[in-house]
């Protein structure tokens, strides 16, 4: 799954499990931690694989149990925002080492990225993001001049160095590319540029605060 699919599913996610507590979500945390483990992207040169102990519920418990001890209930969103990404993103497209250390074995459907599968999966996703957005307030929330809403530029960050990588390498002939060569990747690239816009406003607004 693309960052893209990542980030609008922990929003989602997070804001199933915040239950009342939804209107304090601290929203650009939960995208972050929506792609984190892909961290591991970012360590391949120290010989760490990819969708492996990163892409673990073991490994990312361990790191959480302190804030689930403190923070209890008011932590669980931001967890699930994390562990949504390998036991539901790349579990419905790609395969994981879910039980590591426990088991080395992947698990999940394997579906290809941008196939309809994962394609549908990424812009319902957005989709239903932005519906509960509109509907819980957030949306008028981060786009409202608002200091809190500057950290929305991290990440918009993630999600350009994403789209940047893939356009220049994935996996052999540029994305950009293919773009326009079928409905599929031209939904994909839409759906990227459509969250990239909005992250670059919400960014924007919280800036204006400043002048
Ligand atoms: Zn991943």
């Amino acid at each position: 799954m693309f960052f893209l699919g990542h980030m609008v599913w922990a929003y989602v996610w997070a804001v199933a499990f915040a239950g009342r507590r939804w209107g304090k979500l601290l929203v650009p945390v939960v995208l972050l931690l929506g792609v984190m483990p892909d961290v591991d992207l970012l360590l391949r040169g120290f010989g760490v694989e990819h969708h492996t102990f990163m892409h673990s519920f073991f490994f990312w418990f361990v790191l959480f149990a302190p804030f689930l001890a403190v923070y209890r209930l008011k932590s669980v969103p931001y967890f699930v925002a994390v562990v949504q990404h390998f036991a539901f993103g790349d579990f419905f497209v790609g395969e994981v080492m879910l039980f590591w250390p426990f088991s080395r074995a992947y698990f999940g459907f394997d579906t290809a990225m941008v196939s309809v599968f994962d394609v549908a999966l990424e812009t319902a996703g957005l989709l239903l993001a932005a519906g509960i957005m509109y509907y819980n307030g957030d949306l008028k929330r981060l786009l409202s001049v608002d200091m809190r809403n500057i950290p929305m530029f991290l990440p918009l960050l993630a999600l350009v160095t994403s789209m940047l990588v893939f356009a220049v390498d994935w996996p052999i002939i540029p994305l950009v590319a293919y773009a326009l060569s079928s409905p599929l990747f031209a939904t994909i690239v839409l759906a990227h540029i459509v969250l990239a816009i909005f992250l670059a406003v919400s960014t924007a607004q919280g800036l204006r605060r400043l002048q």
